[in-house]
Order: C-alpha cells, then sequence, then structure tokens
C-alpha cells in the first residue's frame, strides 16, 4: 500500500493559484524529501495533507485512508512537525509529550513506554525532565520529531523542520529522520536546501505549484 498518494490535487488562494493539478505517491519506508523554492506550494500542500485546508478538486490518500471521506483515519496515520514550533516552554518535555499522547487517547504507562522509546529514537531521553525552555533550538525540534511519532503514524511530515537551526543541529536532526526511514516509517520532508538530501533519498521537486519531477536525489543531481 502506497503510504501517500496525491492525485491532481489544485488549490487557490482567491486568484492565486498555489498548486495546478499536484501528482505523485510515496512508497512505505522512503525518506523522500519535498523539495522547491519559497512560493513553490509547500506549505499548501502540507496545509491539506493535514487538513488545515481543504480543496474539493483531486484527491489525498494517506495509508489507504481518503483525507476527505474518513479524514481520522488518515490523520492518525501522519505525525506532523509544523515549520512553527508548537510547545509549552514551561512545561517538562516529558510533561508535553504526555499532553500529546492524551490528545491521541494514549495515557498512563503506555504513554510513558511511548513517550521512552520516541524520546530514544531521536536521542533525548535524557533531556526528559527538562523544561523546554532550557533546551537549545536543535533539541527543541528533536522533542516536536519524537513527539510526533507516539501515536505510531506510518507517515512523517515535517515542514522546513531545520529554519533557524546551525549546521550541527541540522545535522543531527537530518541524521536522526533519515534513521527513522531506515526503520520503516515513511518520511516526507519539505525543504529549499538542497543539502538536507542524500543521494538515496528520494526527491519530489515542486515549482510554482507544479511537479517538475520525481525521482532518486542522485538521478535528479545529473549522476547515475
Ligand atoms: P513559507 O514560504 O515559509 O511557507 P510564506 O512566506 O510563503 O511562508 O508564507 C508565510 C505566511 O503568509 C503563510 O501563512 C502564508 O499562507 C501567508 N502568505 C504567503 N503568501 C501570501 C500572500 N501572497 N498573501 C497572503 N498571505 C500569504
Ligand atoms: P512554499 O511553502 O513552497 O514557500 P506556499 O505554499 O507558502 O509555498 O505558497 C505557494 C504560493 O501561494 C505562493 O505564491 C504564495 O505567495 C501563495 N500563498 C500562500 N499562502 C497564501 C495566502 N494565504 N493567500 C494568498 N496567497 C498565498
Amino acid at each position: 500500500m502506497t503510504a501517500l498518494d496525491v492525485r491532481d490535487v489544485r488549490f487557490s488562494y482567491g486568484e492565486k493559484e498555489a498548486l495546478k493539478s499536484v501528482s505523485f505517491s510515496l512508497e512505505p519506508g522512503r525518506f523522500c524529501a519535498l523539495l522547491g523554492p519559497n512560493g513553490a506550494g509547500k506549505s499548501t500542500l502540507f496545509a491539506l495533507m493535514t487538513r488545515l485546508l481543504v480543496t474539493g478538486e483531486g484527491r489525498i490518500t494517506i495509508a489507504g485512508h481518503d483525507i476527505a471521506r474518513a479524514p481520522r483515519a488518515a490523520l492518525a496515520a501522519i505525525g506532523v512537525v509544523f515549520q512553527q514550533p508548537t510547545l509549552d516552554l514551561d512545561m517538562t518535555v516529558t510533561r508535553n509529550m504526555r499532553y500529546f499522547a492524551a490528545l491521541h487517547g494514549i495515557s498512563g504507562r503506555d504513554a510513558q513506554a511511548r513517550i521512552d522509546a520516541a524520546l530514544d529514537r531521536l536521542s533525548m531521553r535524557e533531556r526528559a525532565d527538562e523544561k523546554v525552555r532550557a533546551l537549545n533550538g536543535g533539541h527543541r525540534r528533536r522533542m516536536e520529531i519524537a513527539r510526533a511519532l507516539i501515536h505510531q503514524p506510518r507517515l512523517l511530515l515535517l515542514d522546513e523542520p531545520t529554519v533557524g537551526l546551525d549546521t550541527a543541529s541540522r545535522r543531527a536532526i537530518t541524521d536522526h529522520v533519515h534513521e527513522l526511514a531506515t526503520g520503516g516509517l515513511t518520511v516526507f520532508w519539505a525543504t529549499h536546501l538542497v543539502d538536507e538530501i542524500t543521494p538515496e533519498d528520494e526527491v519530489v521537486v515542486l515549482h510554482r505549484g507544479e511537479v517538475l519531477a520525481q525521482d532518486s536525489a542522485r538521478s535528479i543531481a545529473g549522476g547515475q
């Protein structure tokens, strides 16, 4: 089953056509970058995949669930890291995670086990009892990524997750997220930065609301 299937999706803000018949699909367990310059339509596509925006044109299917017909099932299958952080700075890492788990109906021992496992995957376990305010930007982002894994999604969506971070923090995040894909999760990572992509990654190139190419990063860069 494809992890994500986007078919003939269009979206306009009034007169401004942000997406023009966009189609592509992602197989499970891949790291796929959504690459495109500012204004290409990346955030609009993310908003449609997370149902912050709704379009009547085209179809988005997540892990087999049509987001228009079965929004709960489709949304349960995704973990999302938005471009703007959504963290309570005065809560500890664990309390933030518990709050989020509760939103998914997960509590008690089950929640704690999942939180520990998710923090481990981002090498954030030793930060569990720190207040978010005390973490640097890179660690805050890693906590948000861990938080997006609690309900065990099939597809992880990240919208330019390294904006504003230093090189070392960006590197730690791209490495950790590539490992998540190796573990079987499908990752869809929006960026305008080519250096966040490795040659083995798949790339969907978006430009002015249209998919220009979908291929391995190596082929798109002109190698074999
Ligand atoms: P990004 O490219 O990082 O996604 P943008 O700068 O395109 O961010 O947009 C930032 C915010 O402004 C978003 O909420 C977006 O919907 C809104 N926005 C972008 N372009 C316009 C526009 N031409 N008119 C009104 N709102 C816009
Ligand atoms: P990206 O995330 O790739 O930078 P966006 O999805 O933010 O691209 O924007 C795609 C296009 O839609 C851009 O031309 C942007 O200016 C326009 N746009 C985005 N949000 C709005 C909005 N709220 N109102 C009008 N135009 C918008």
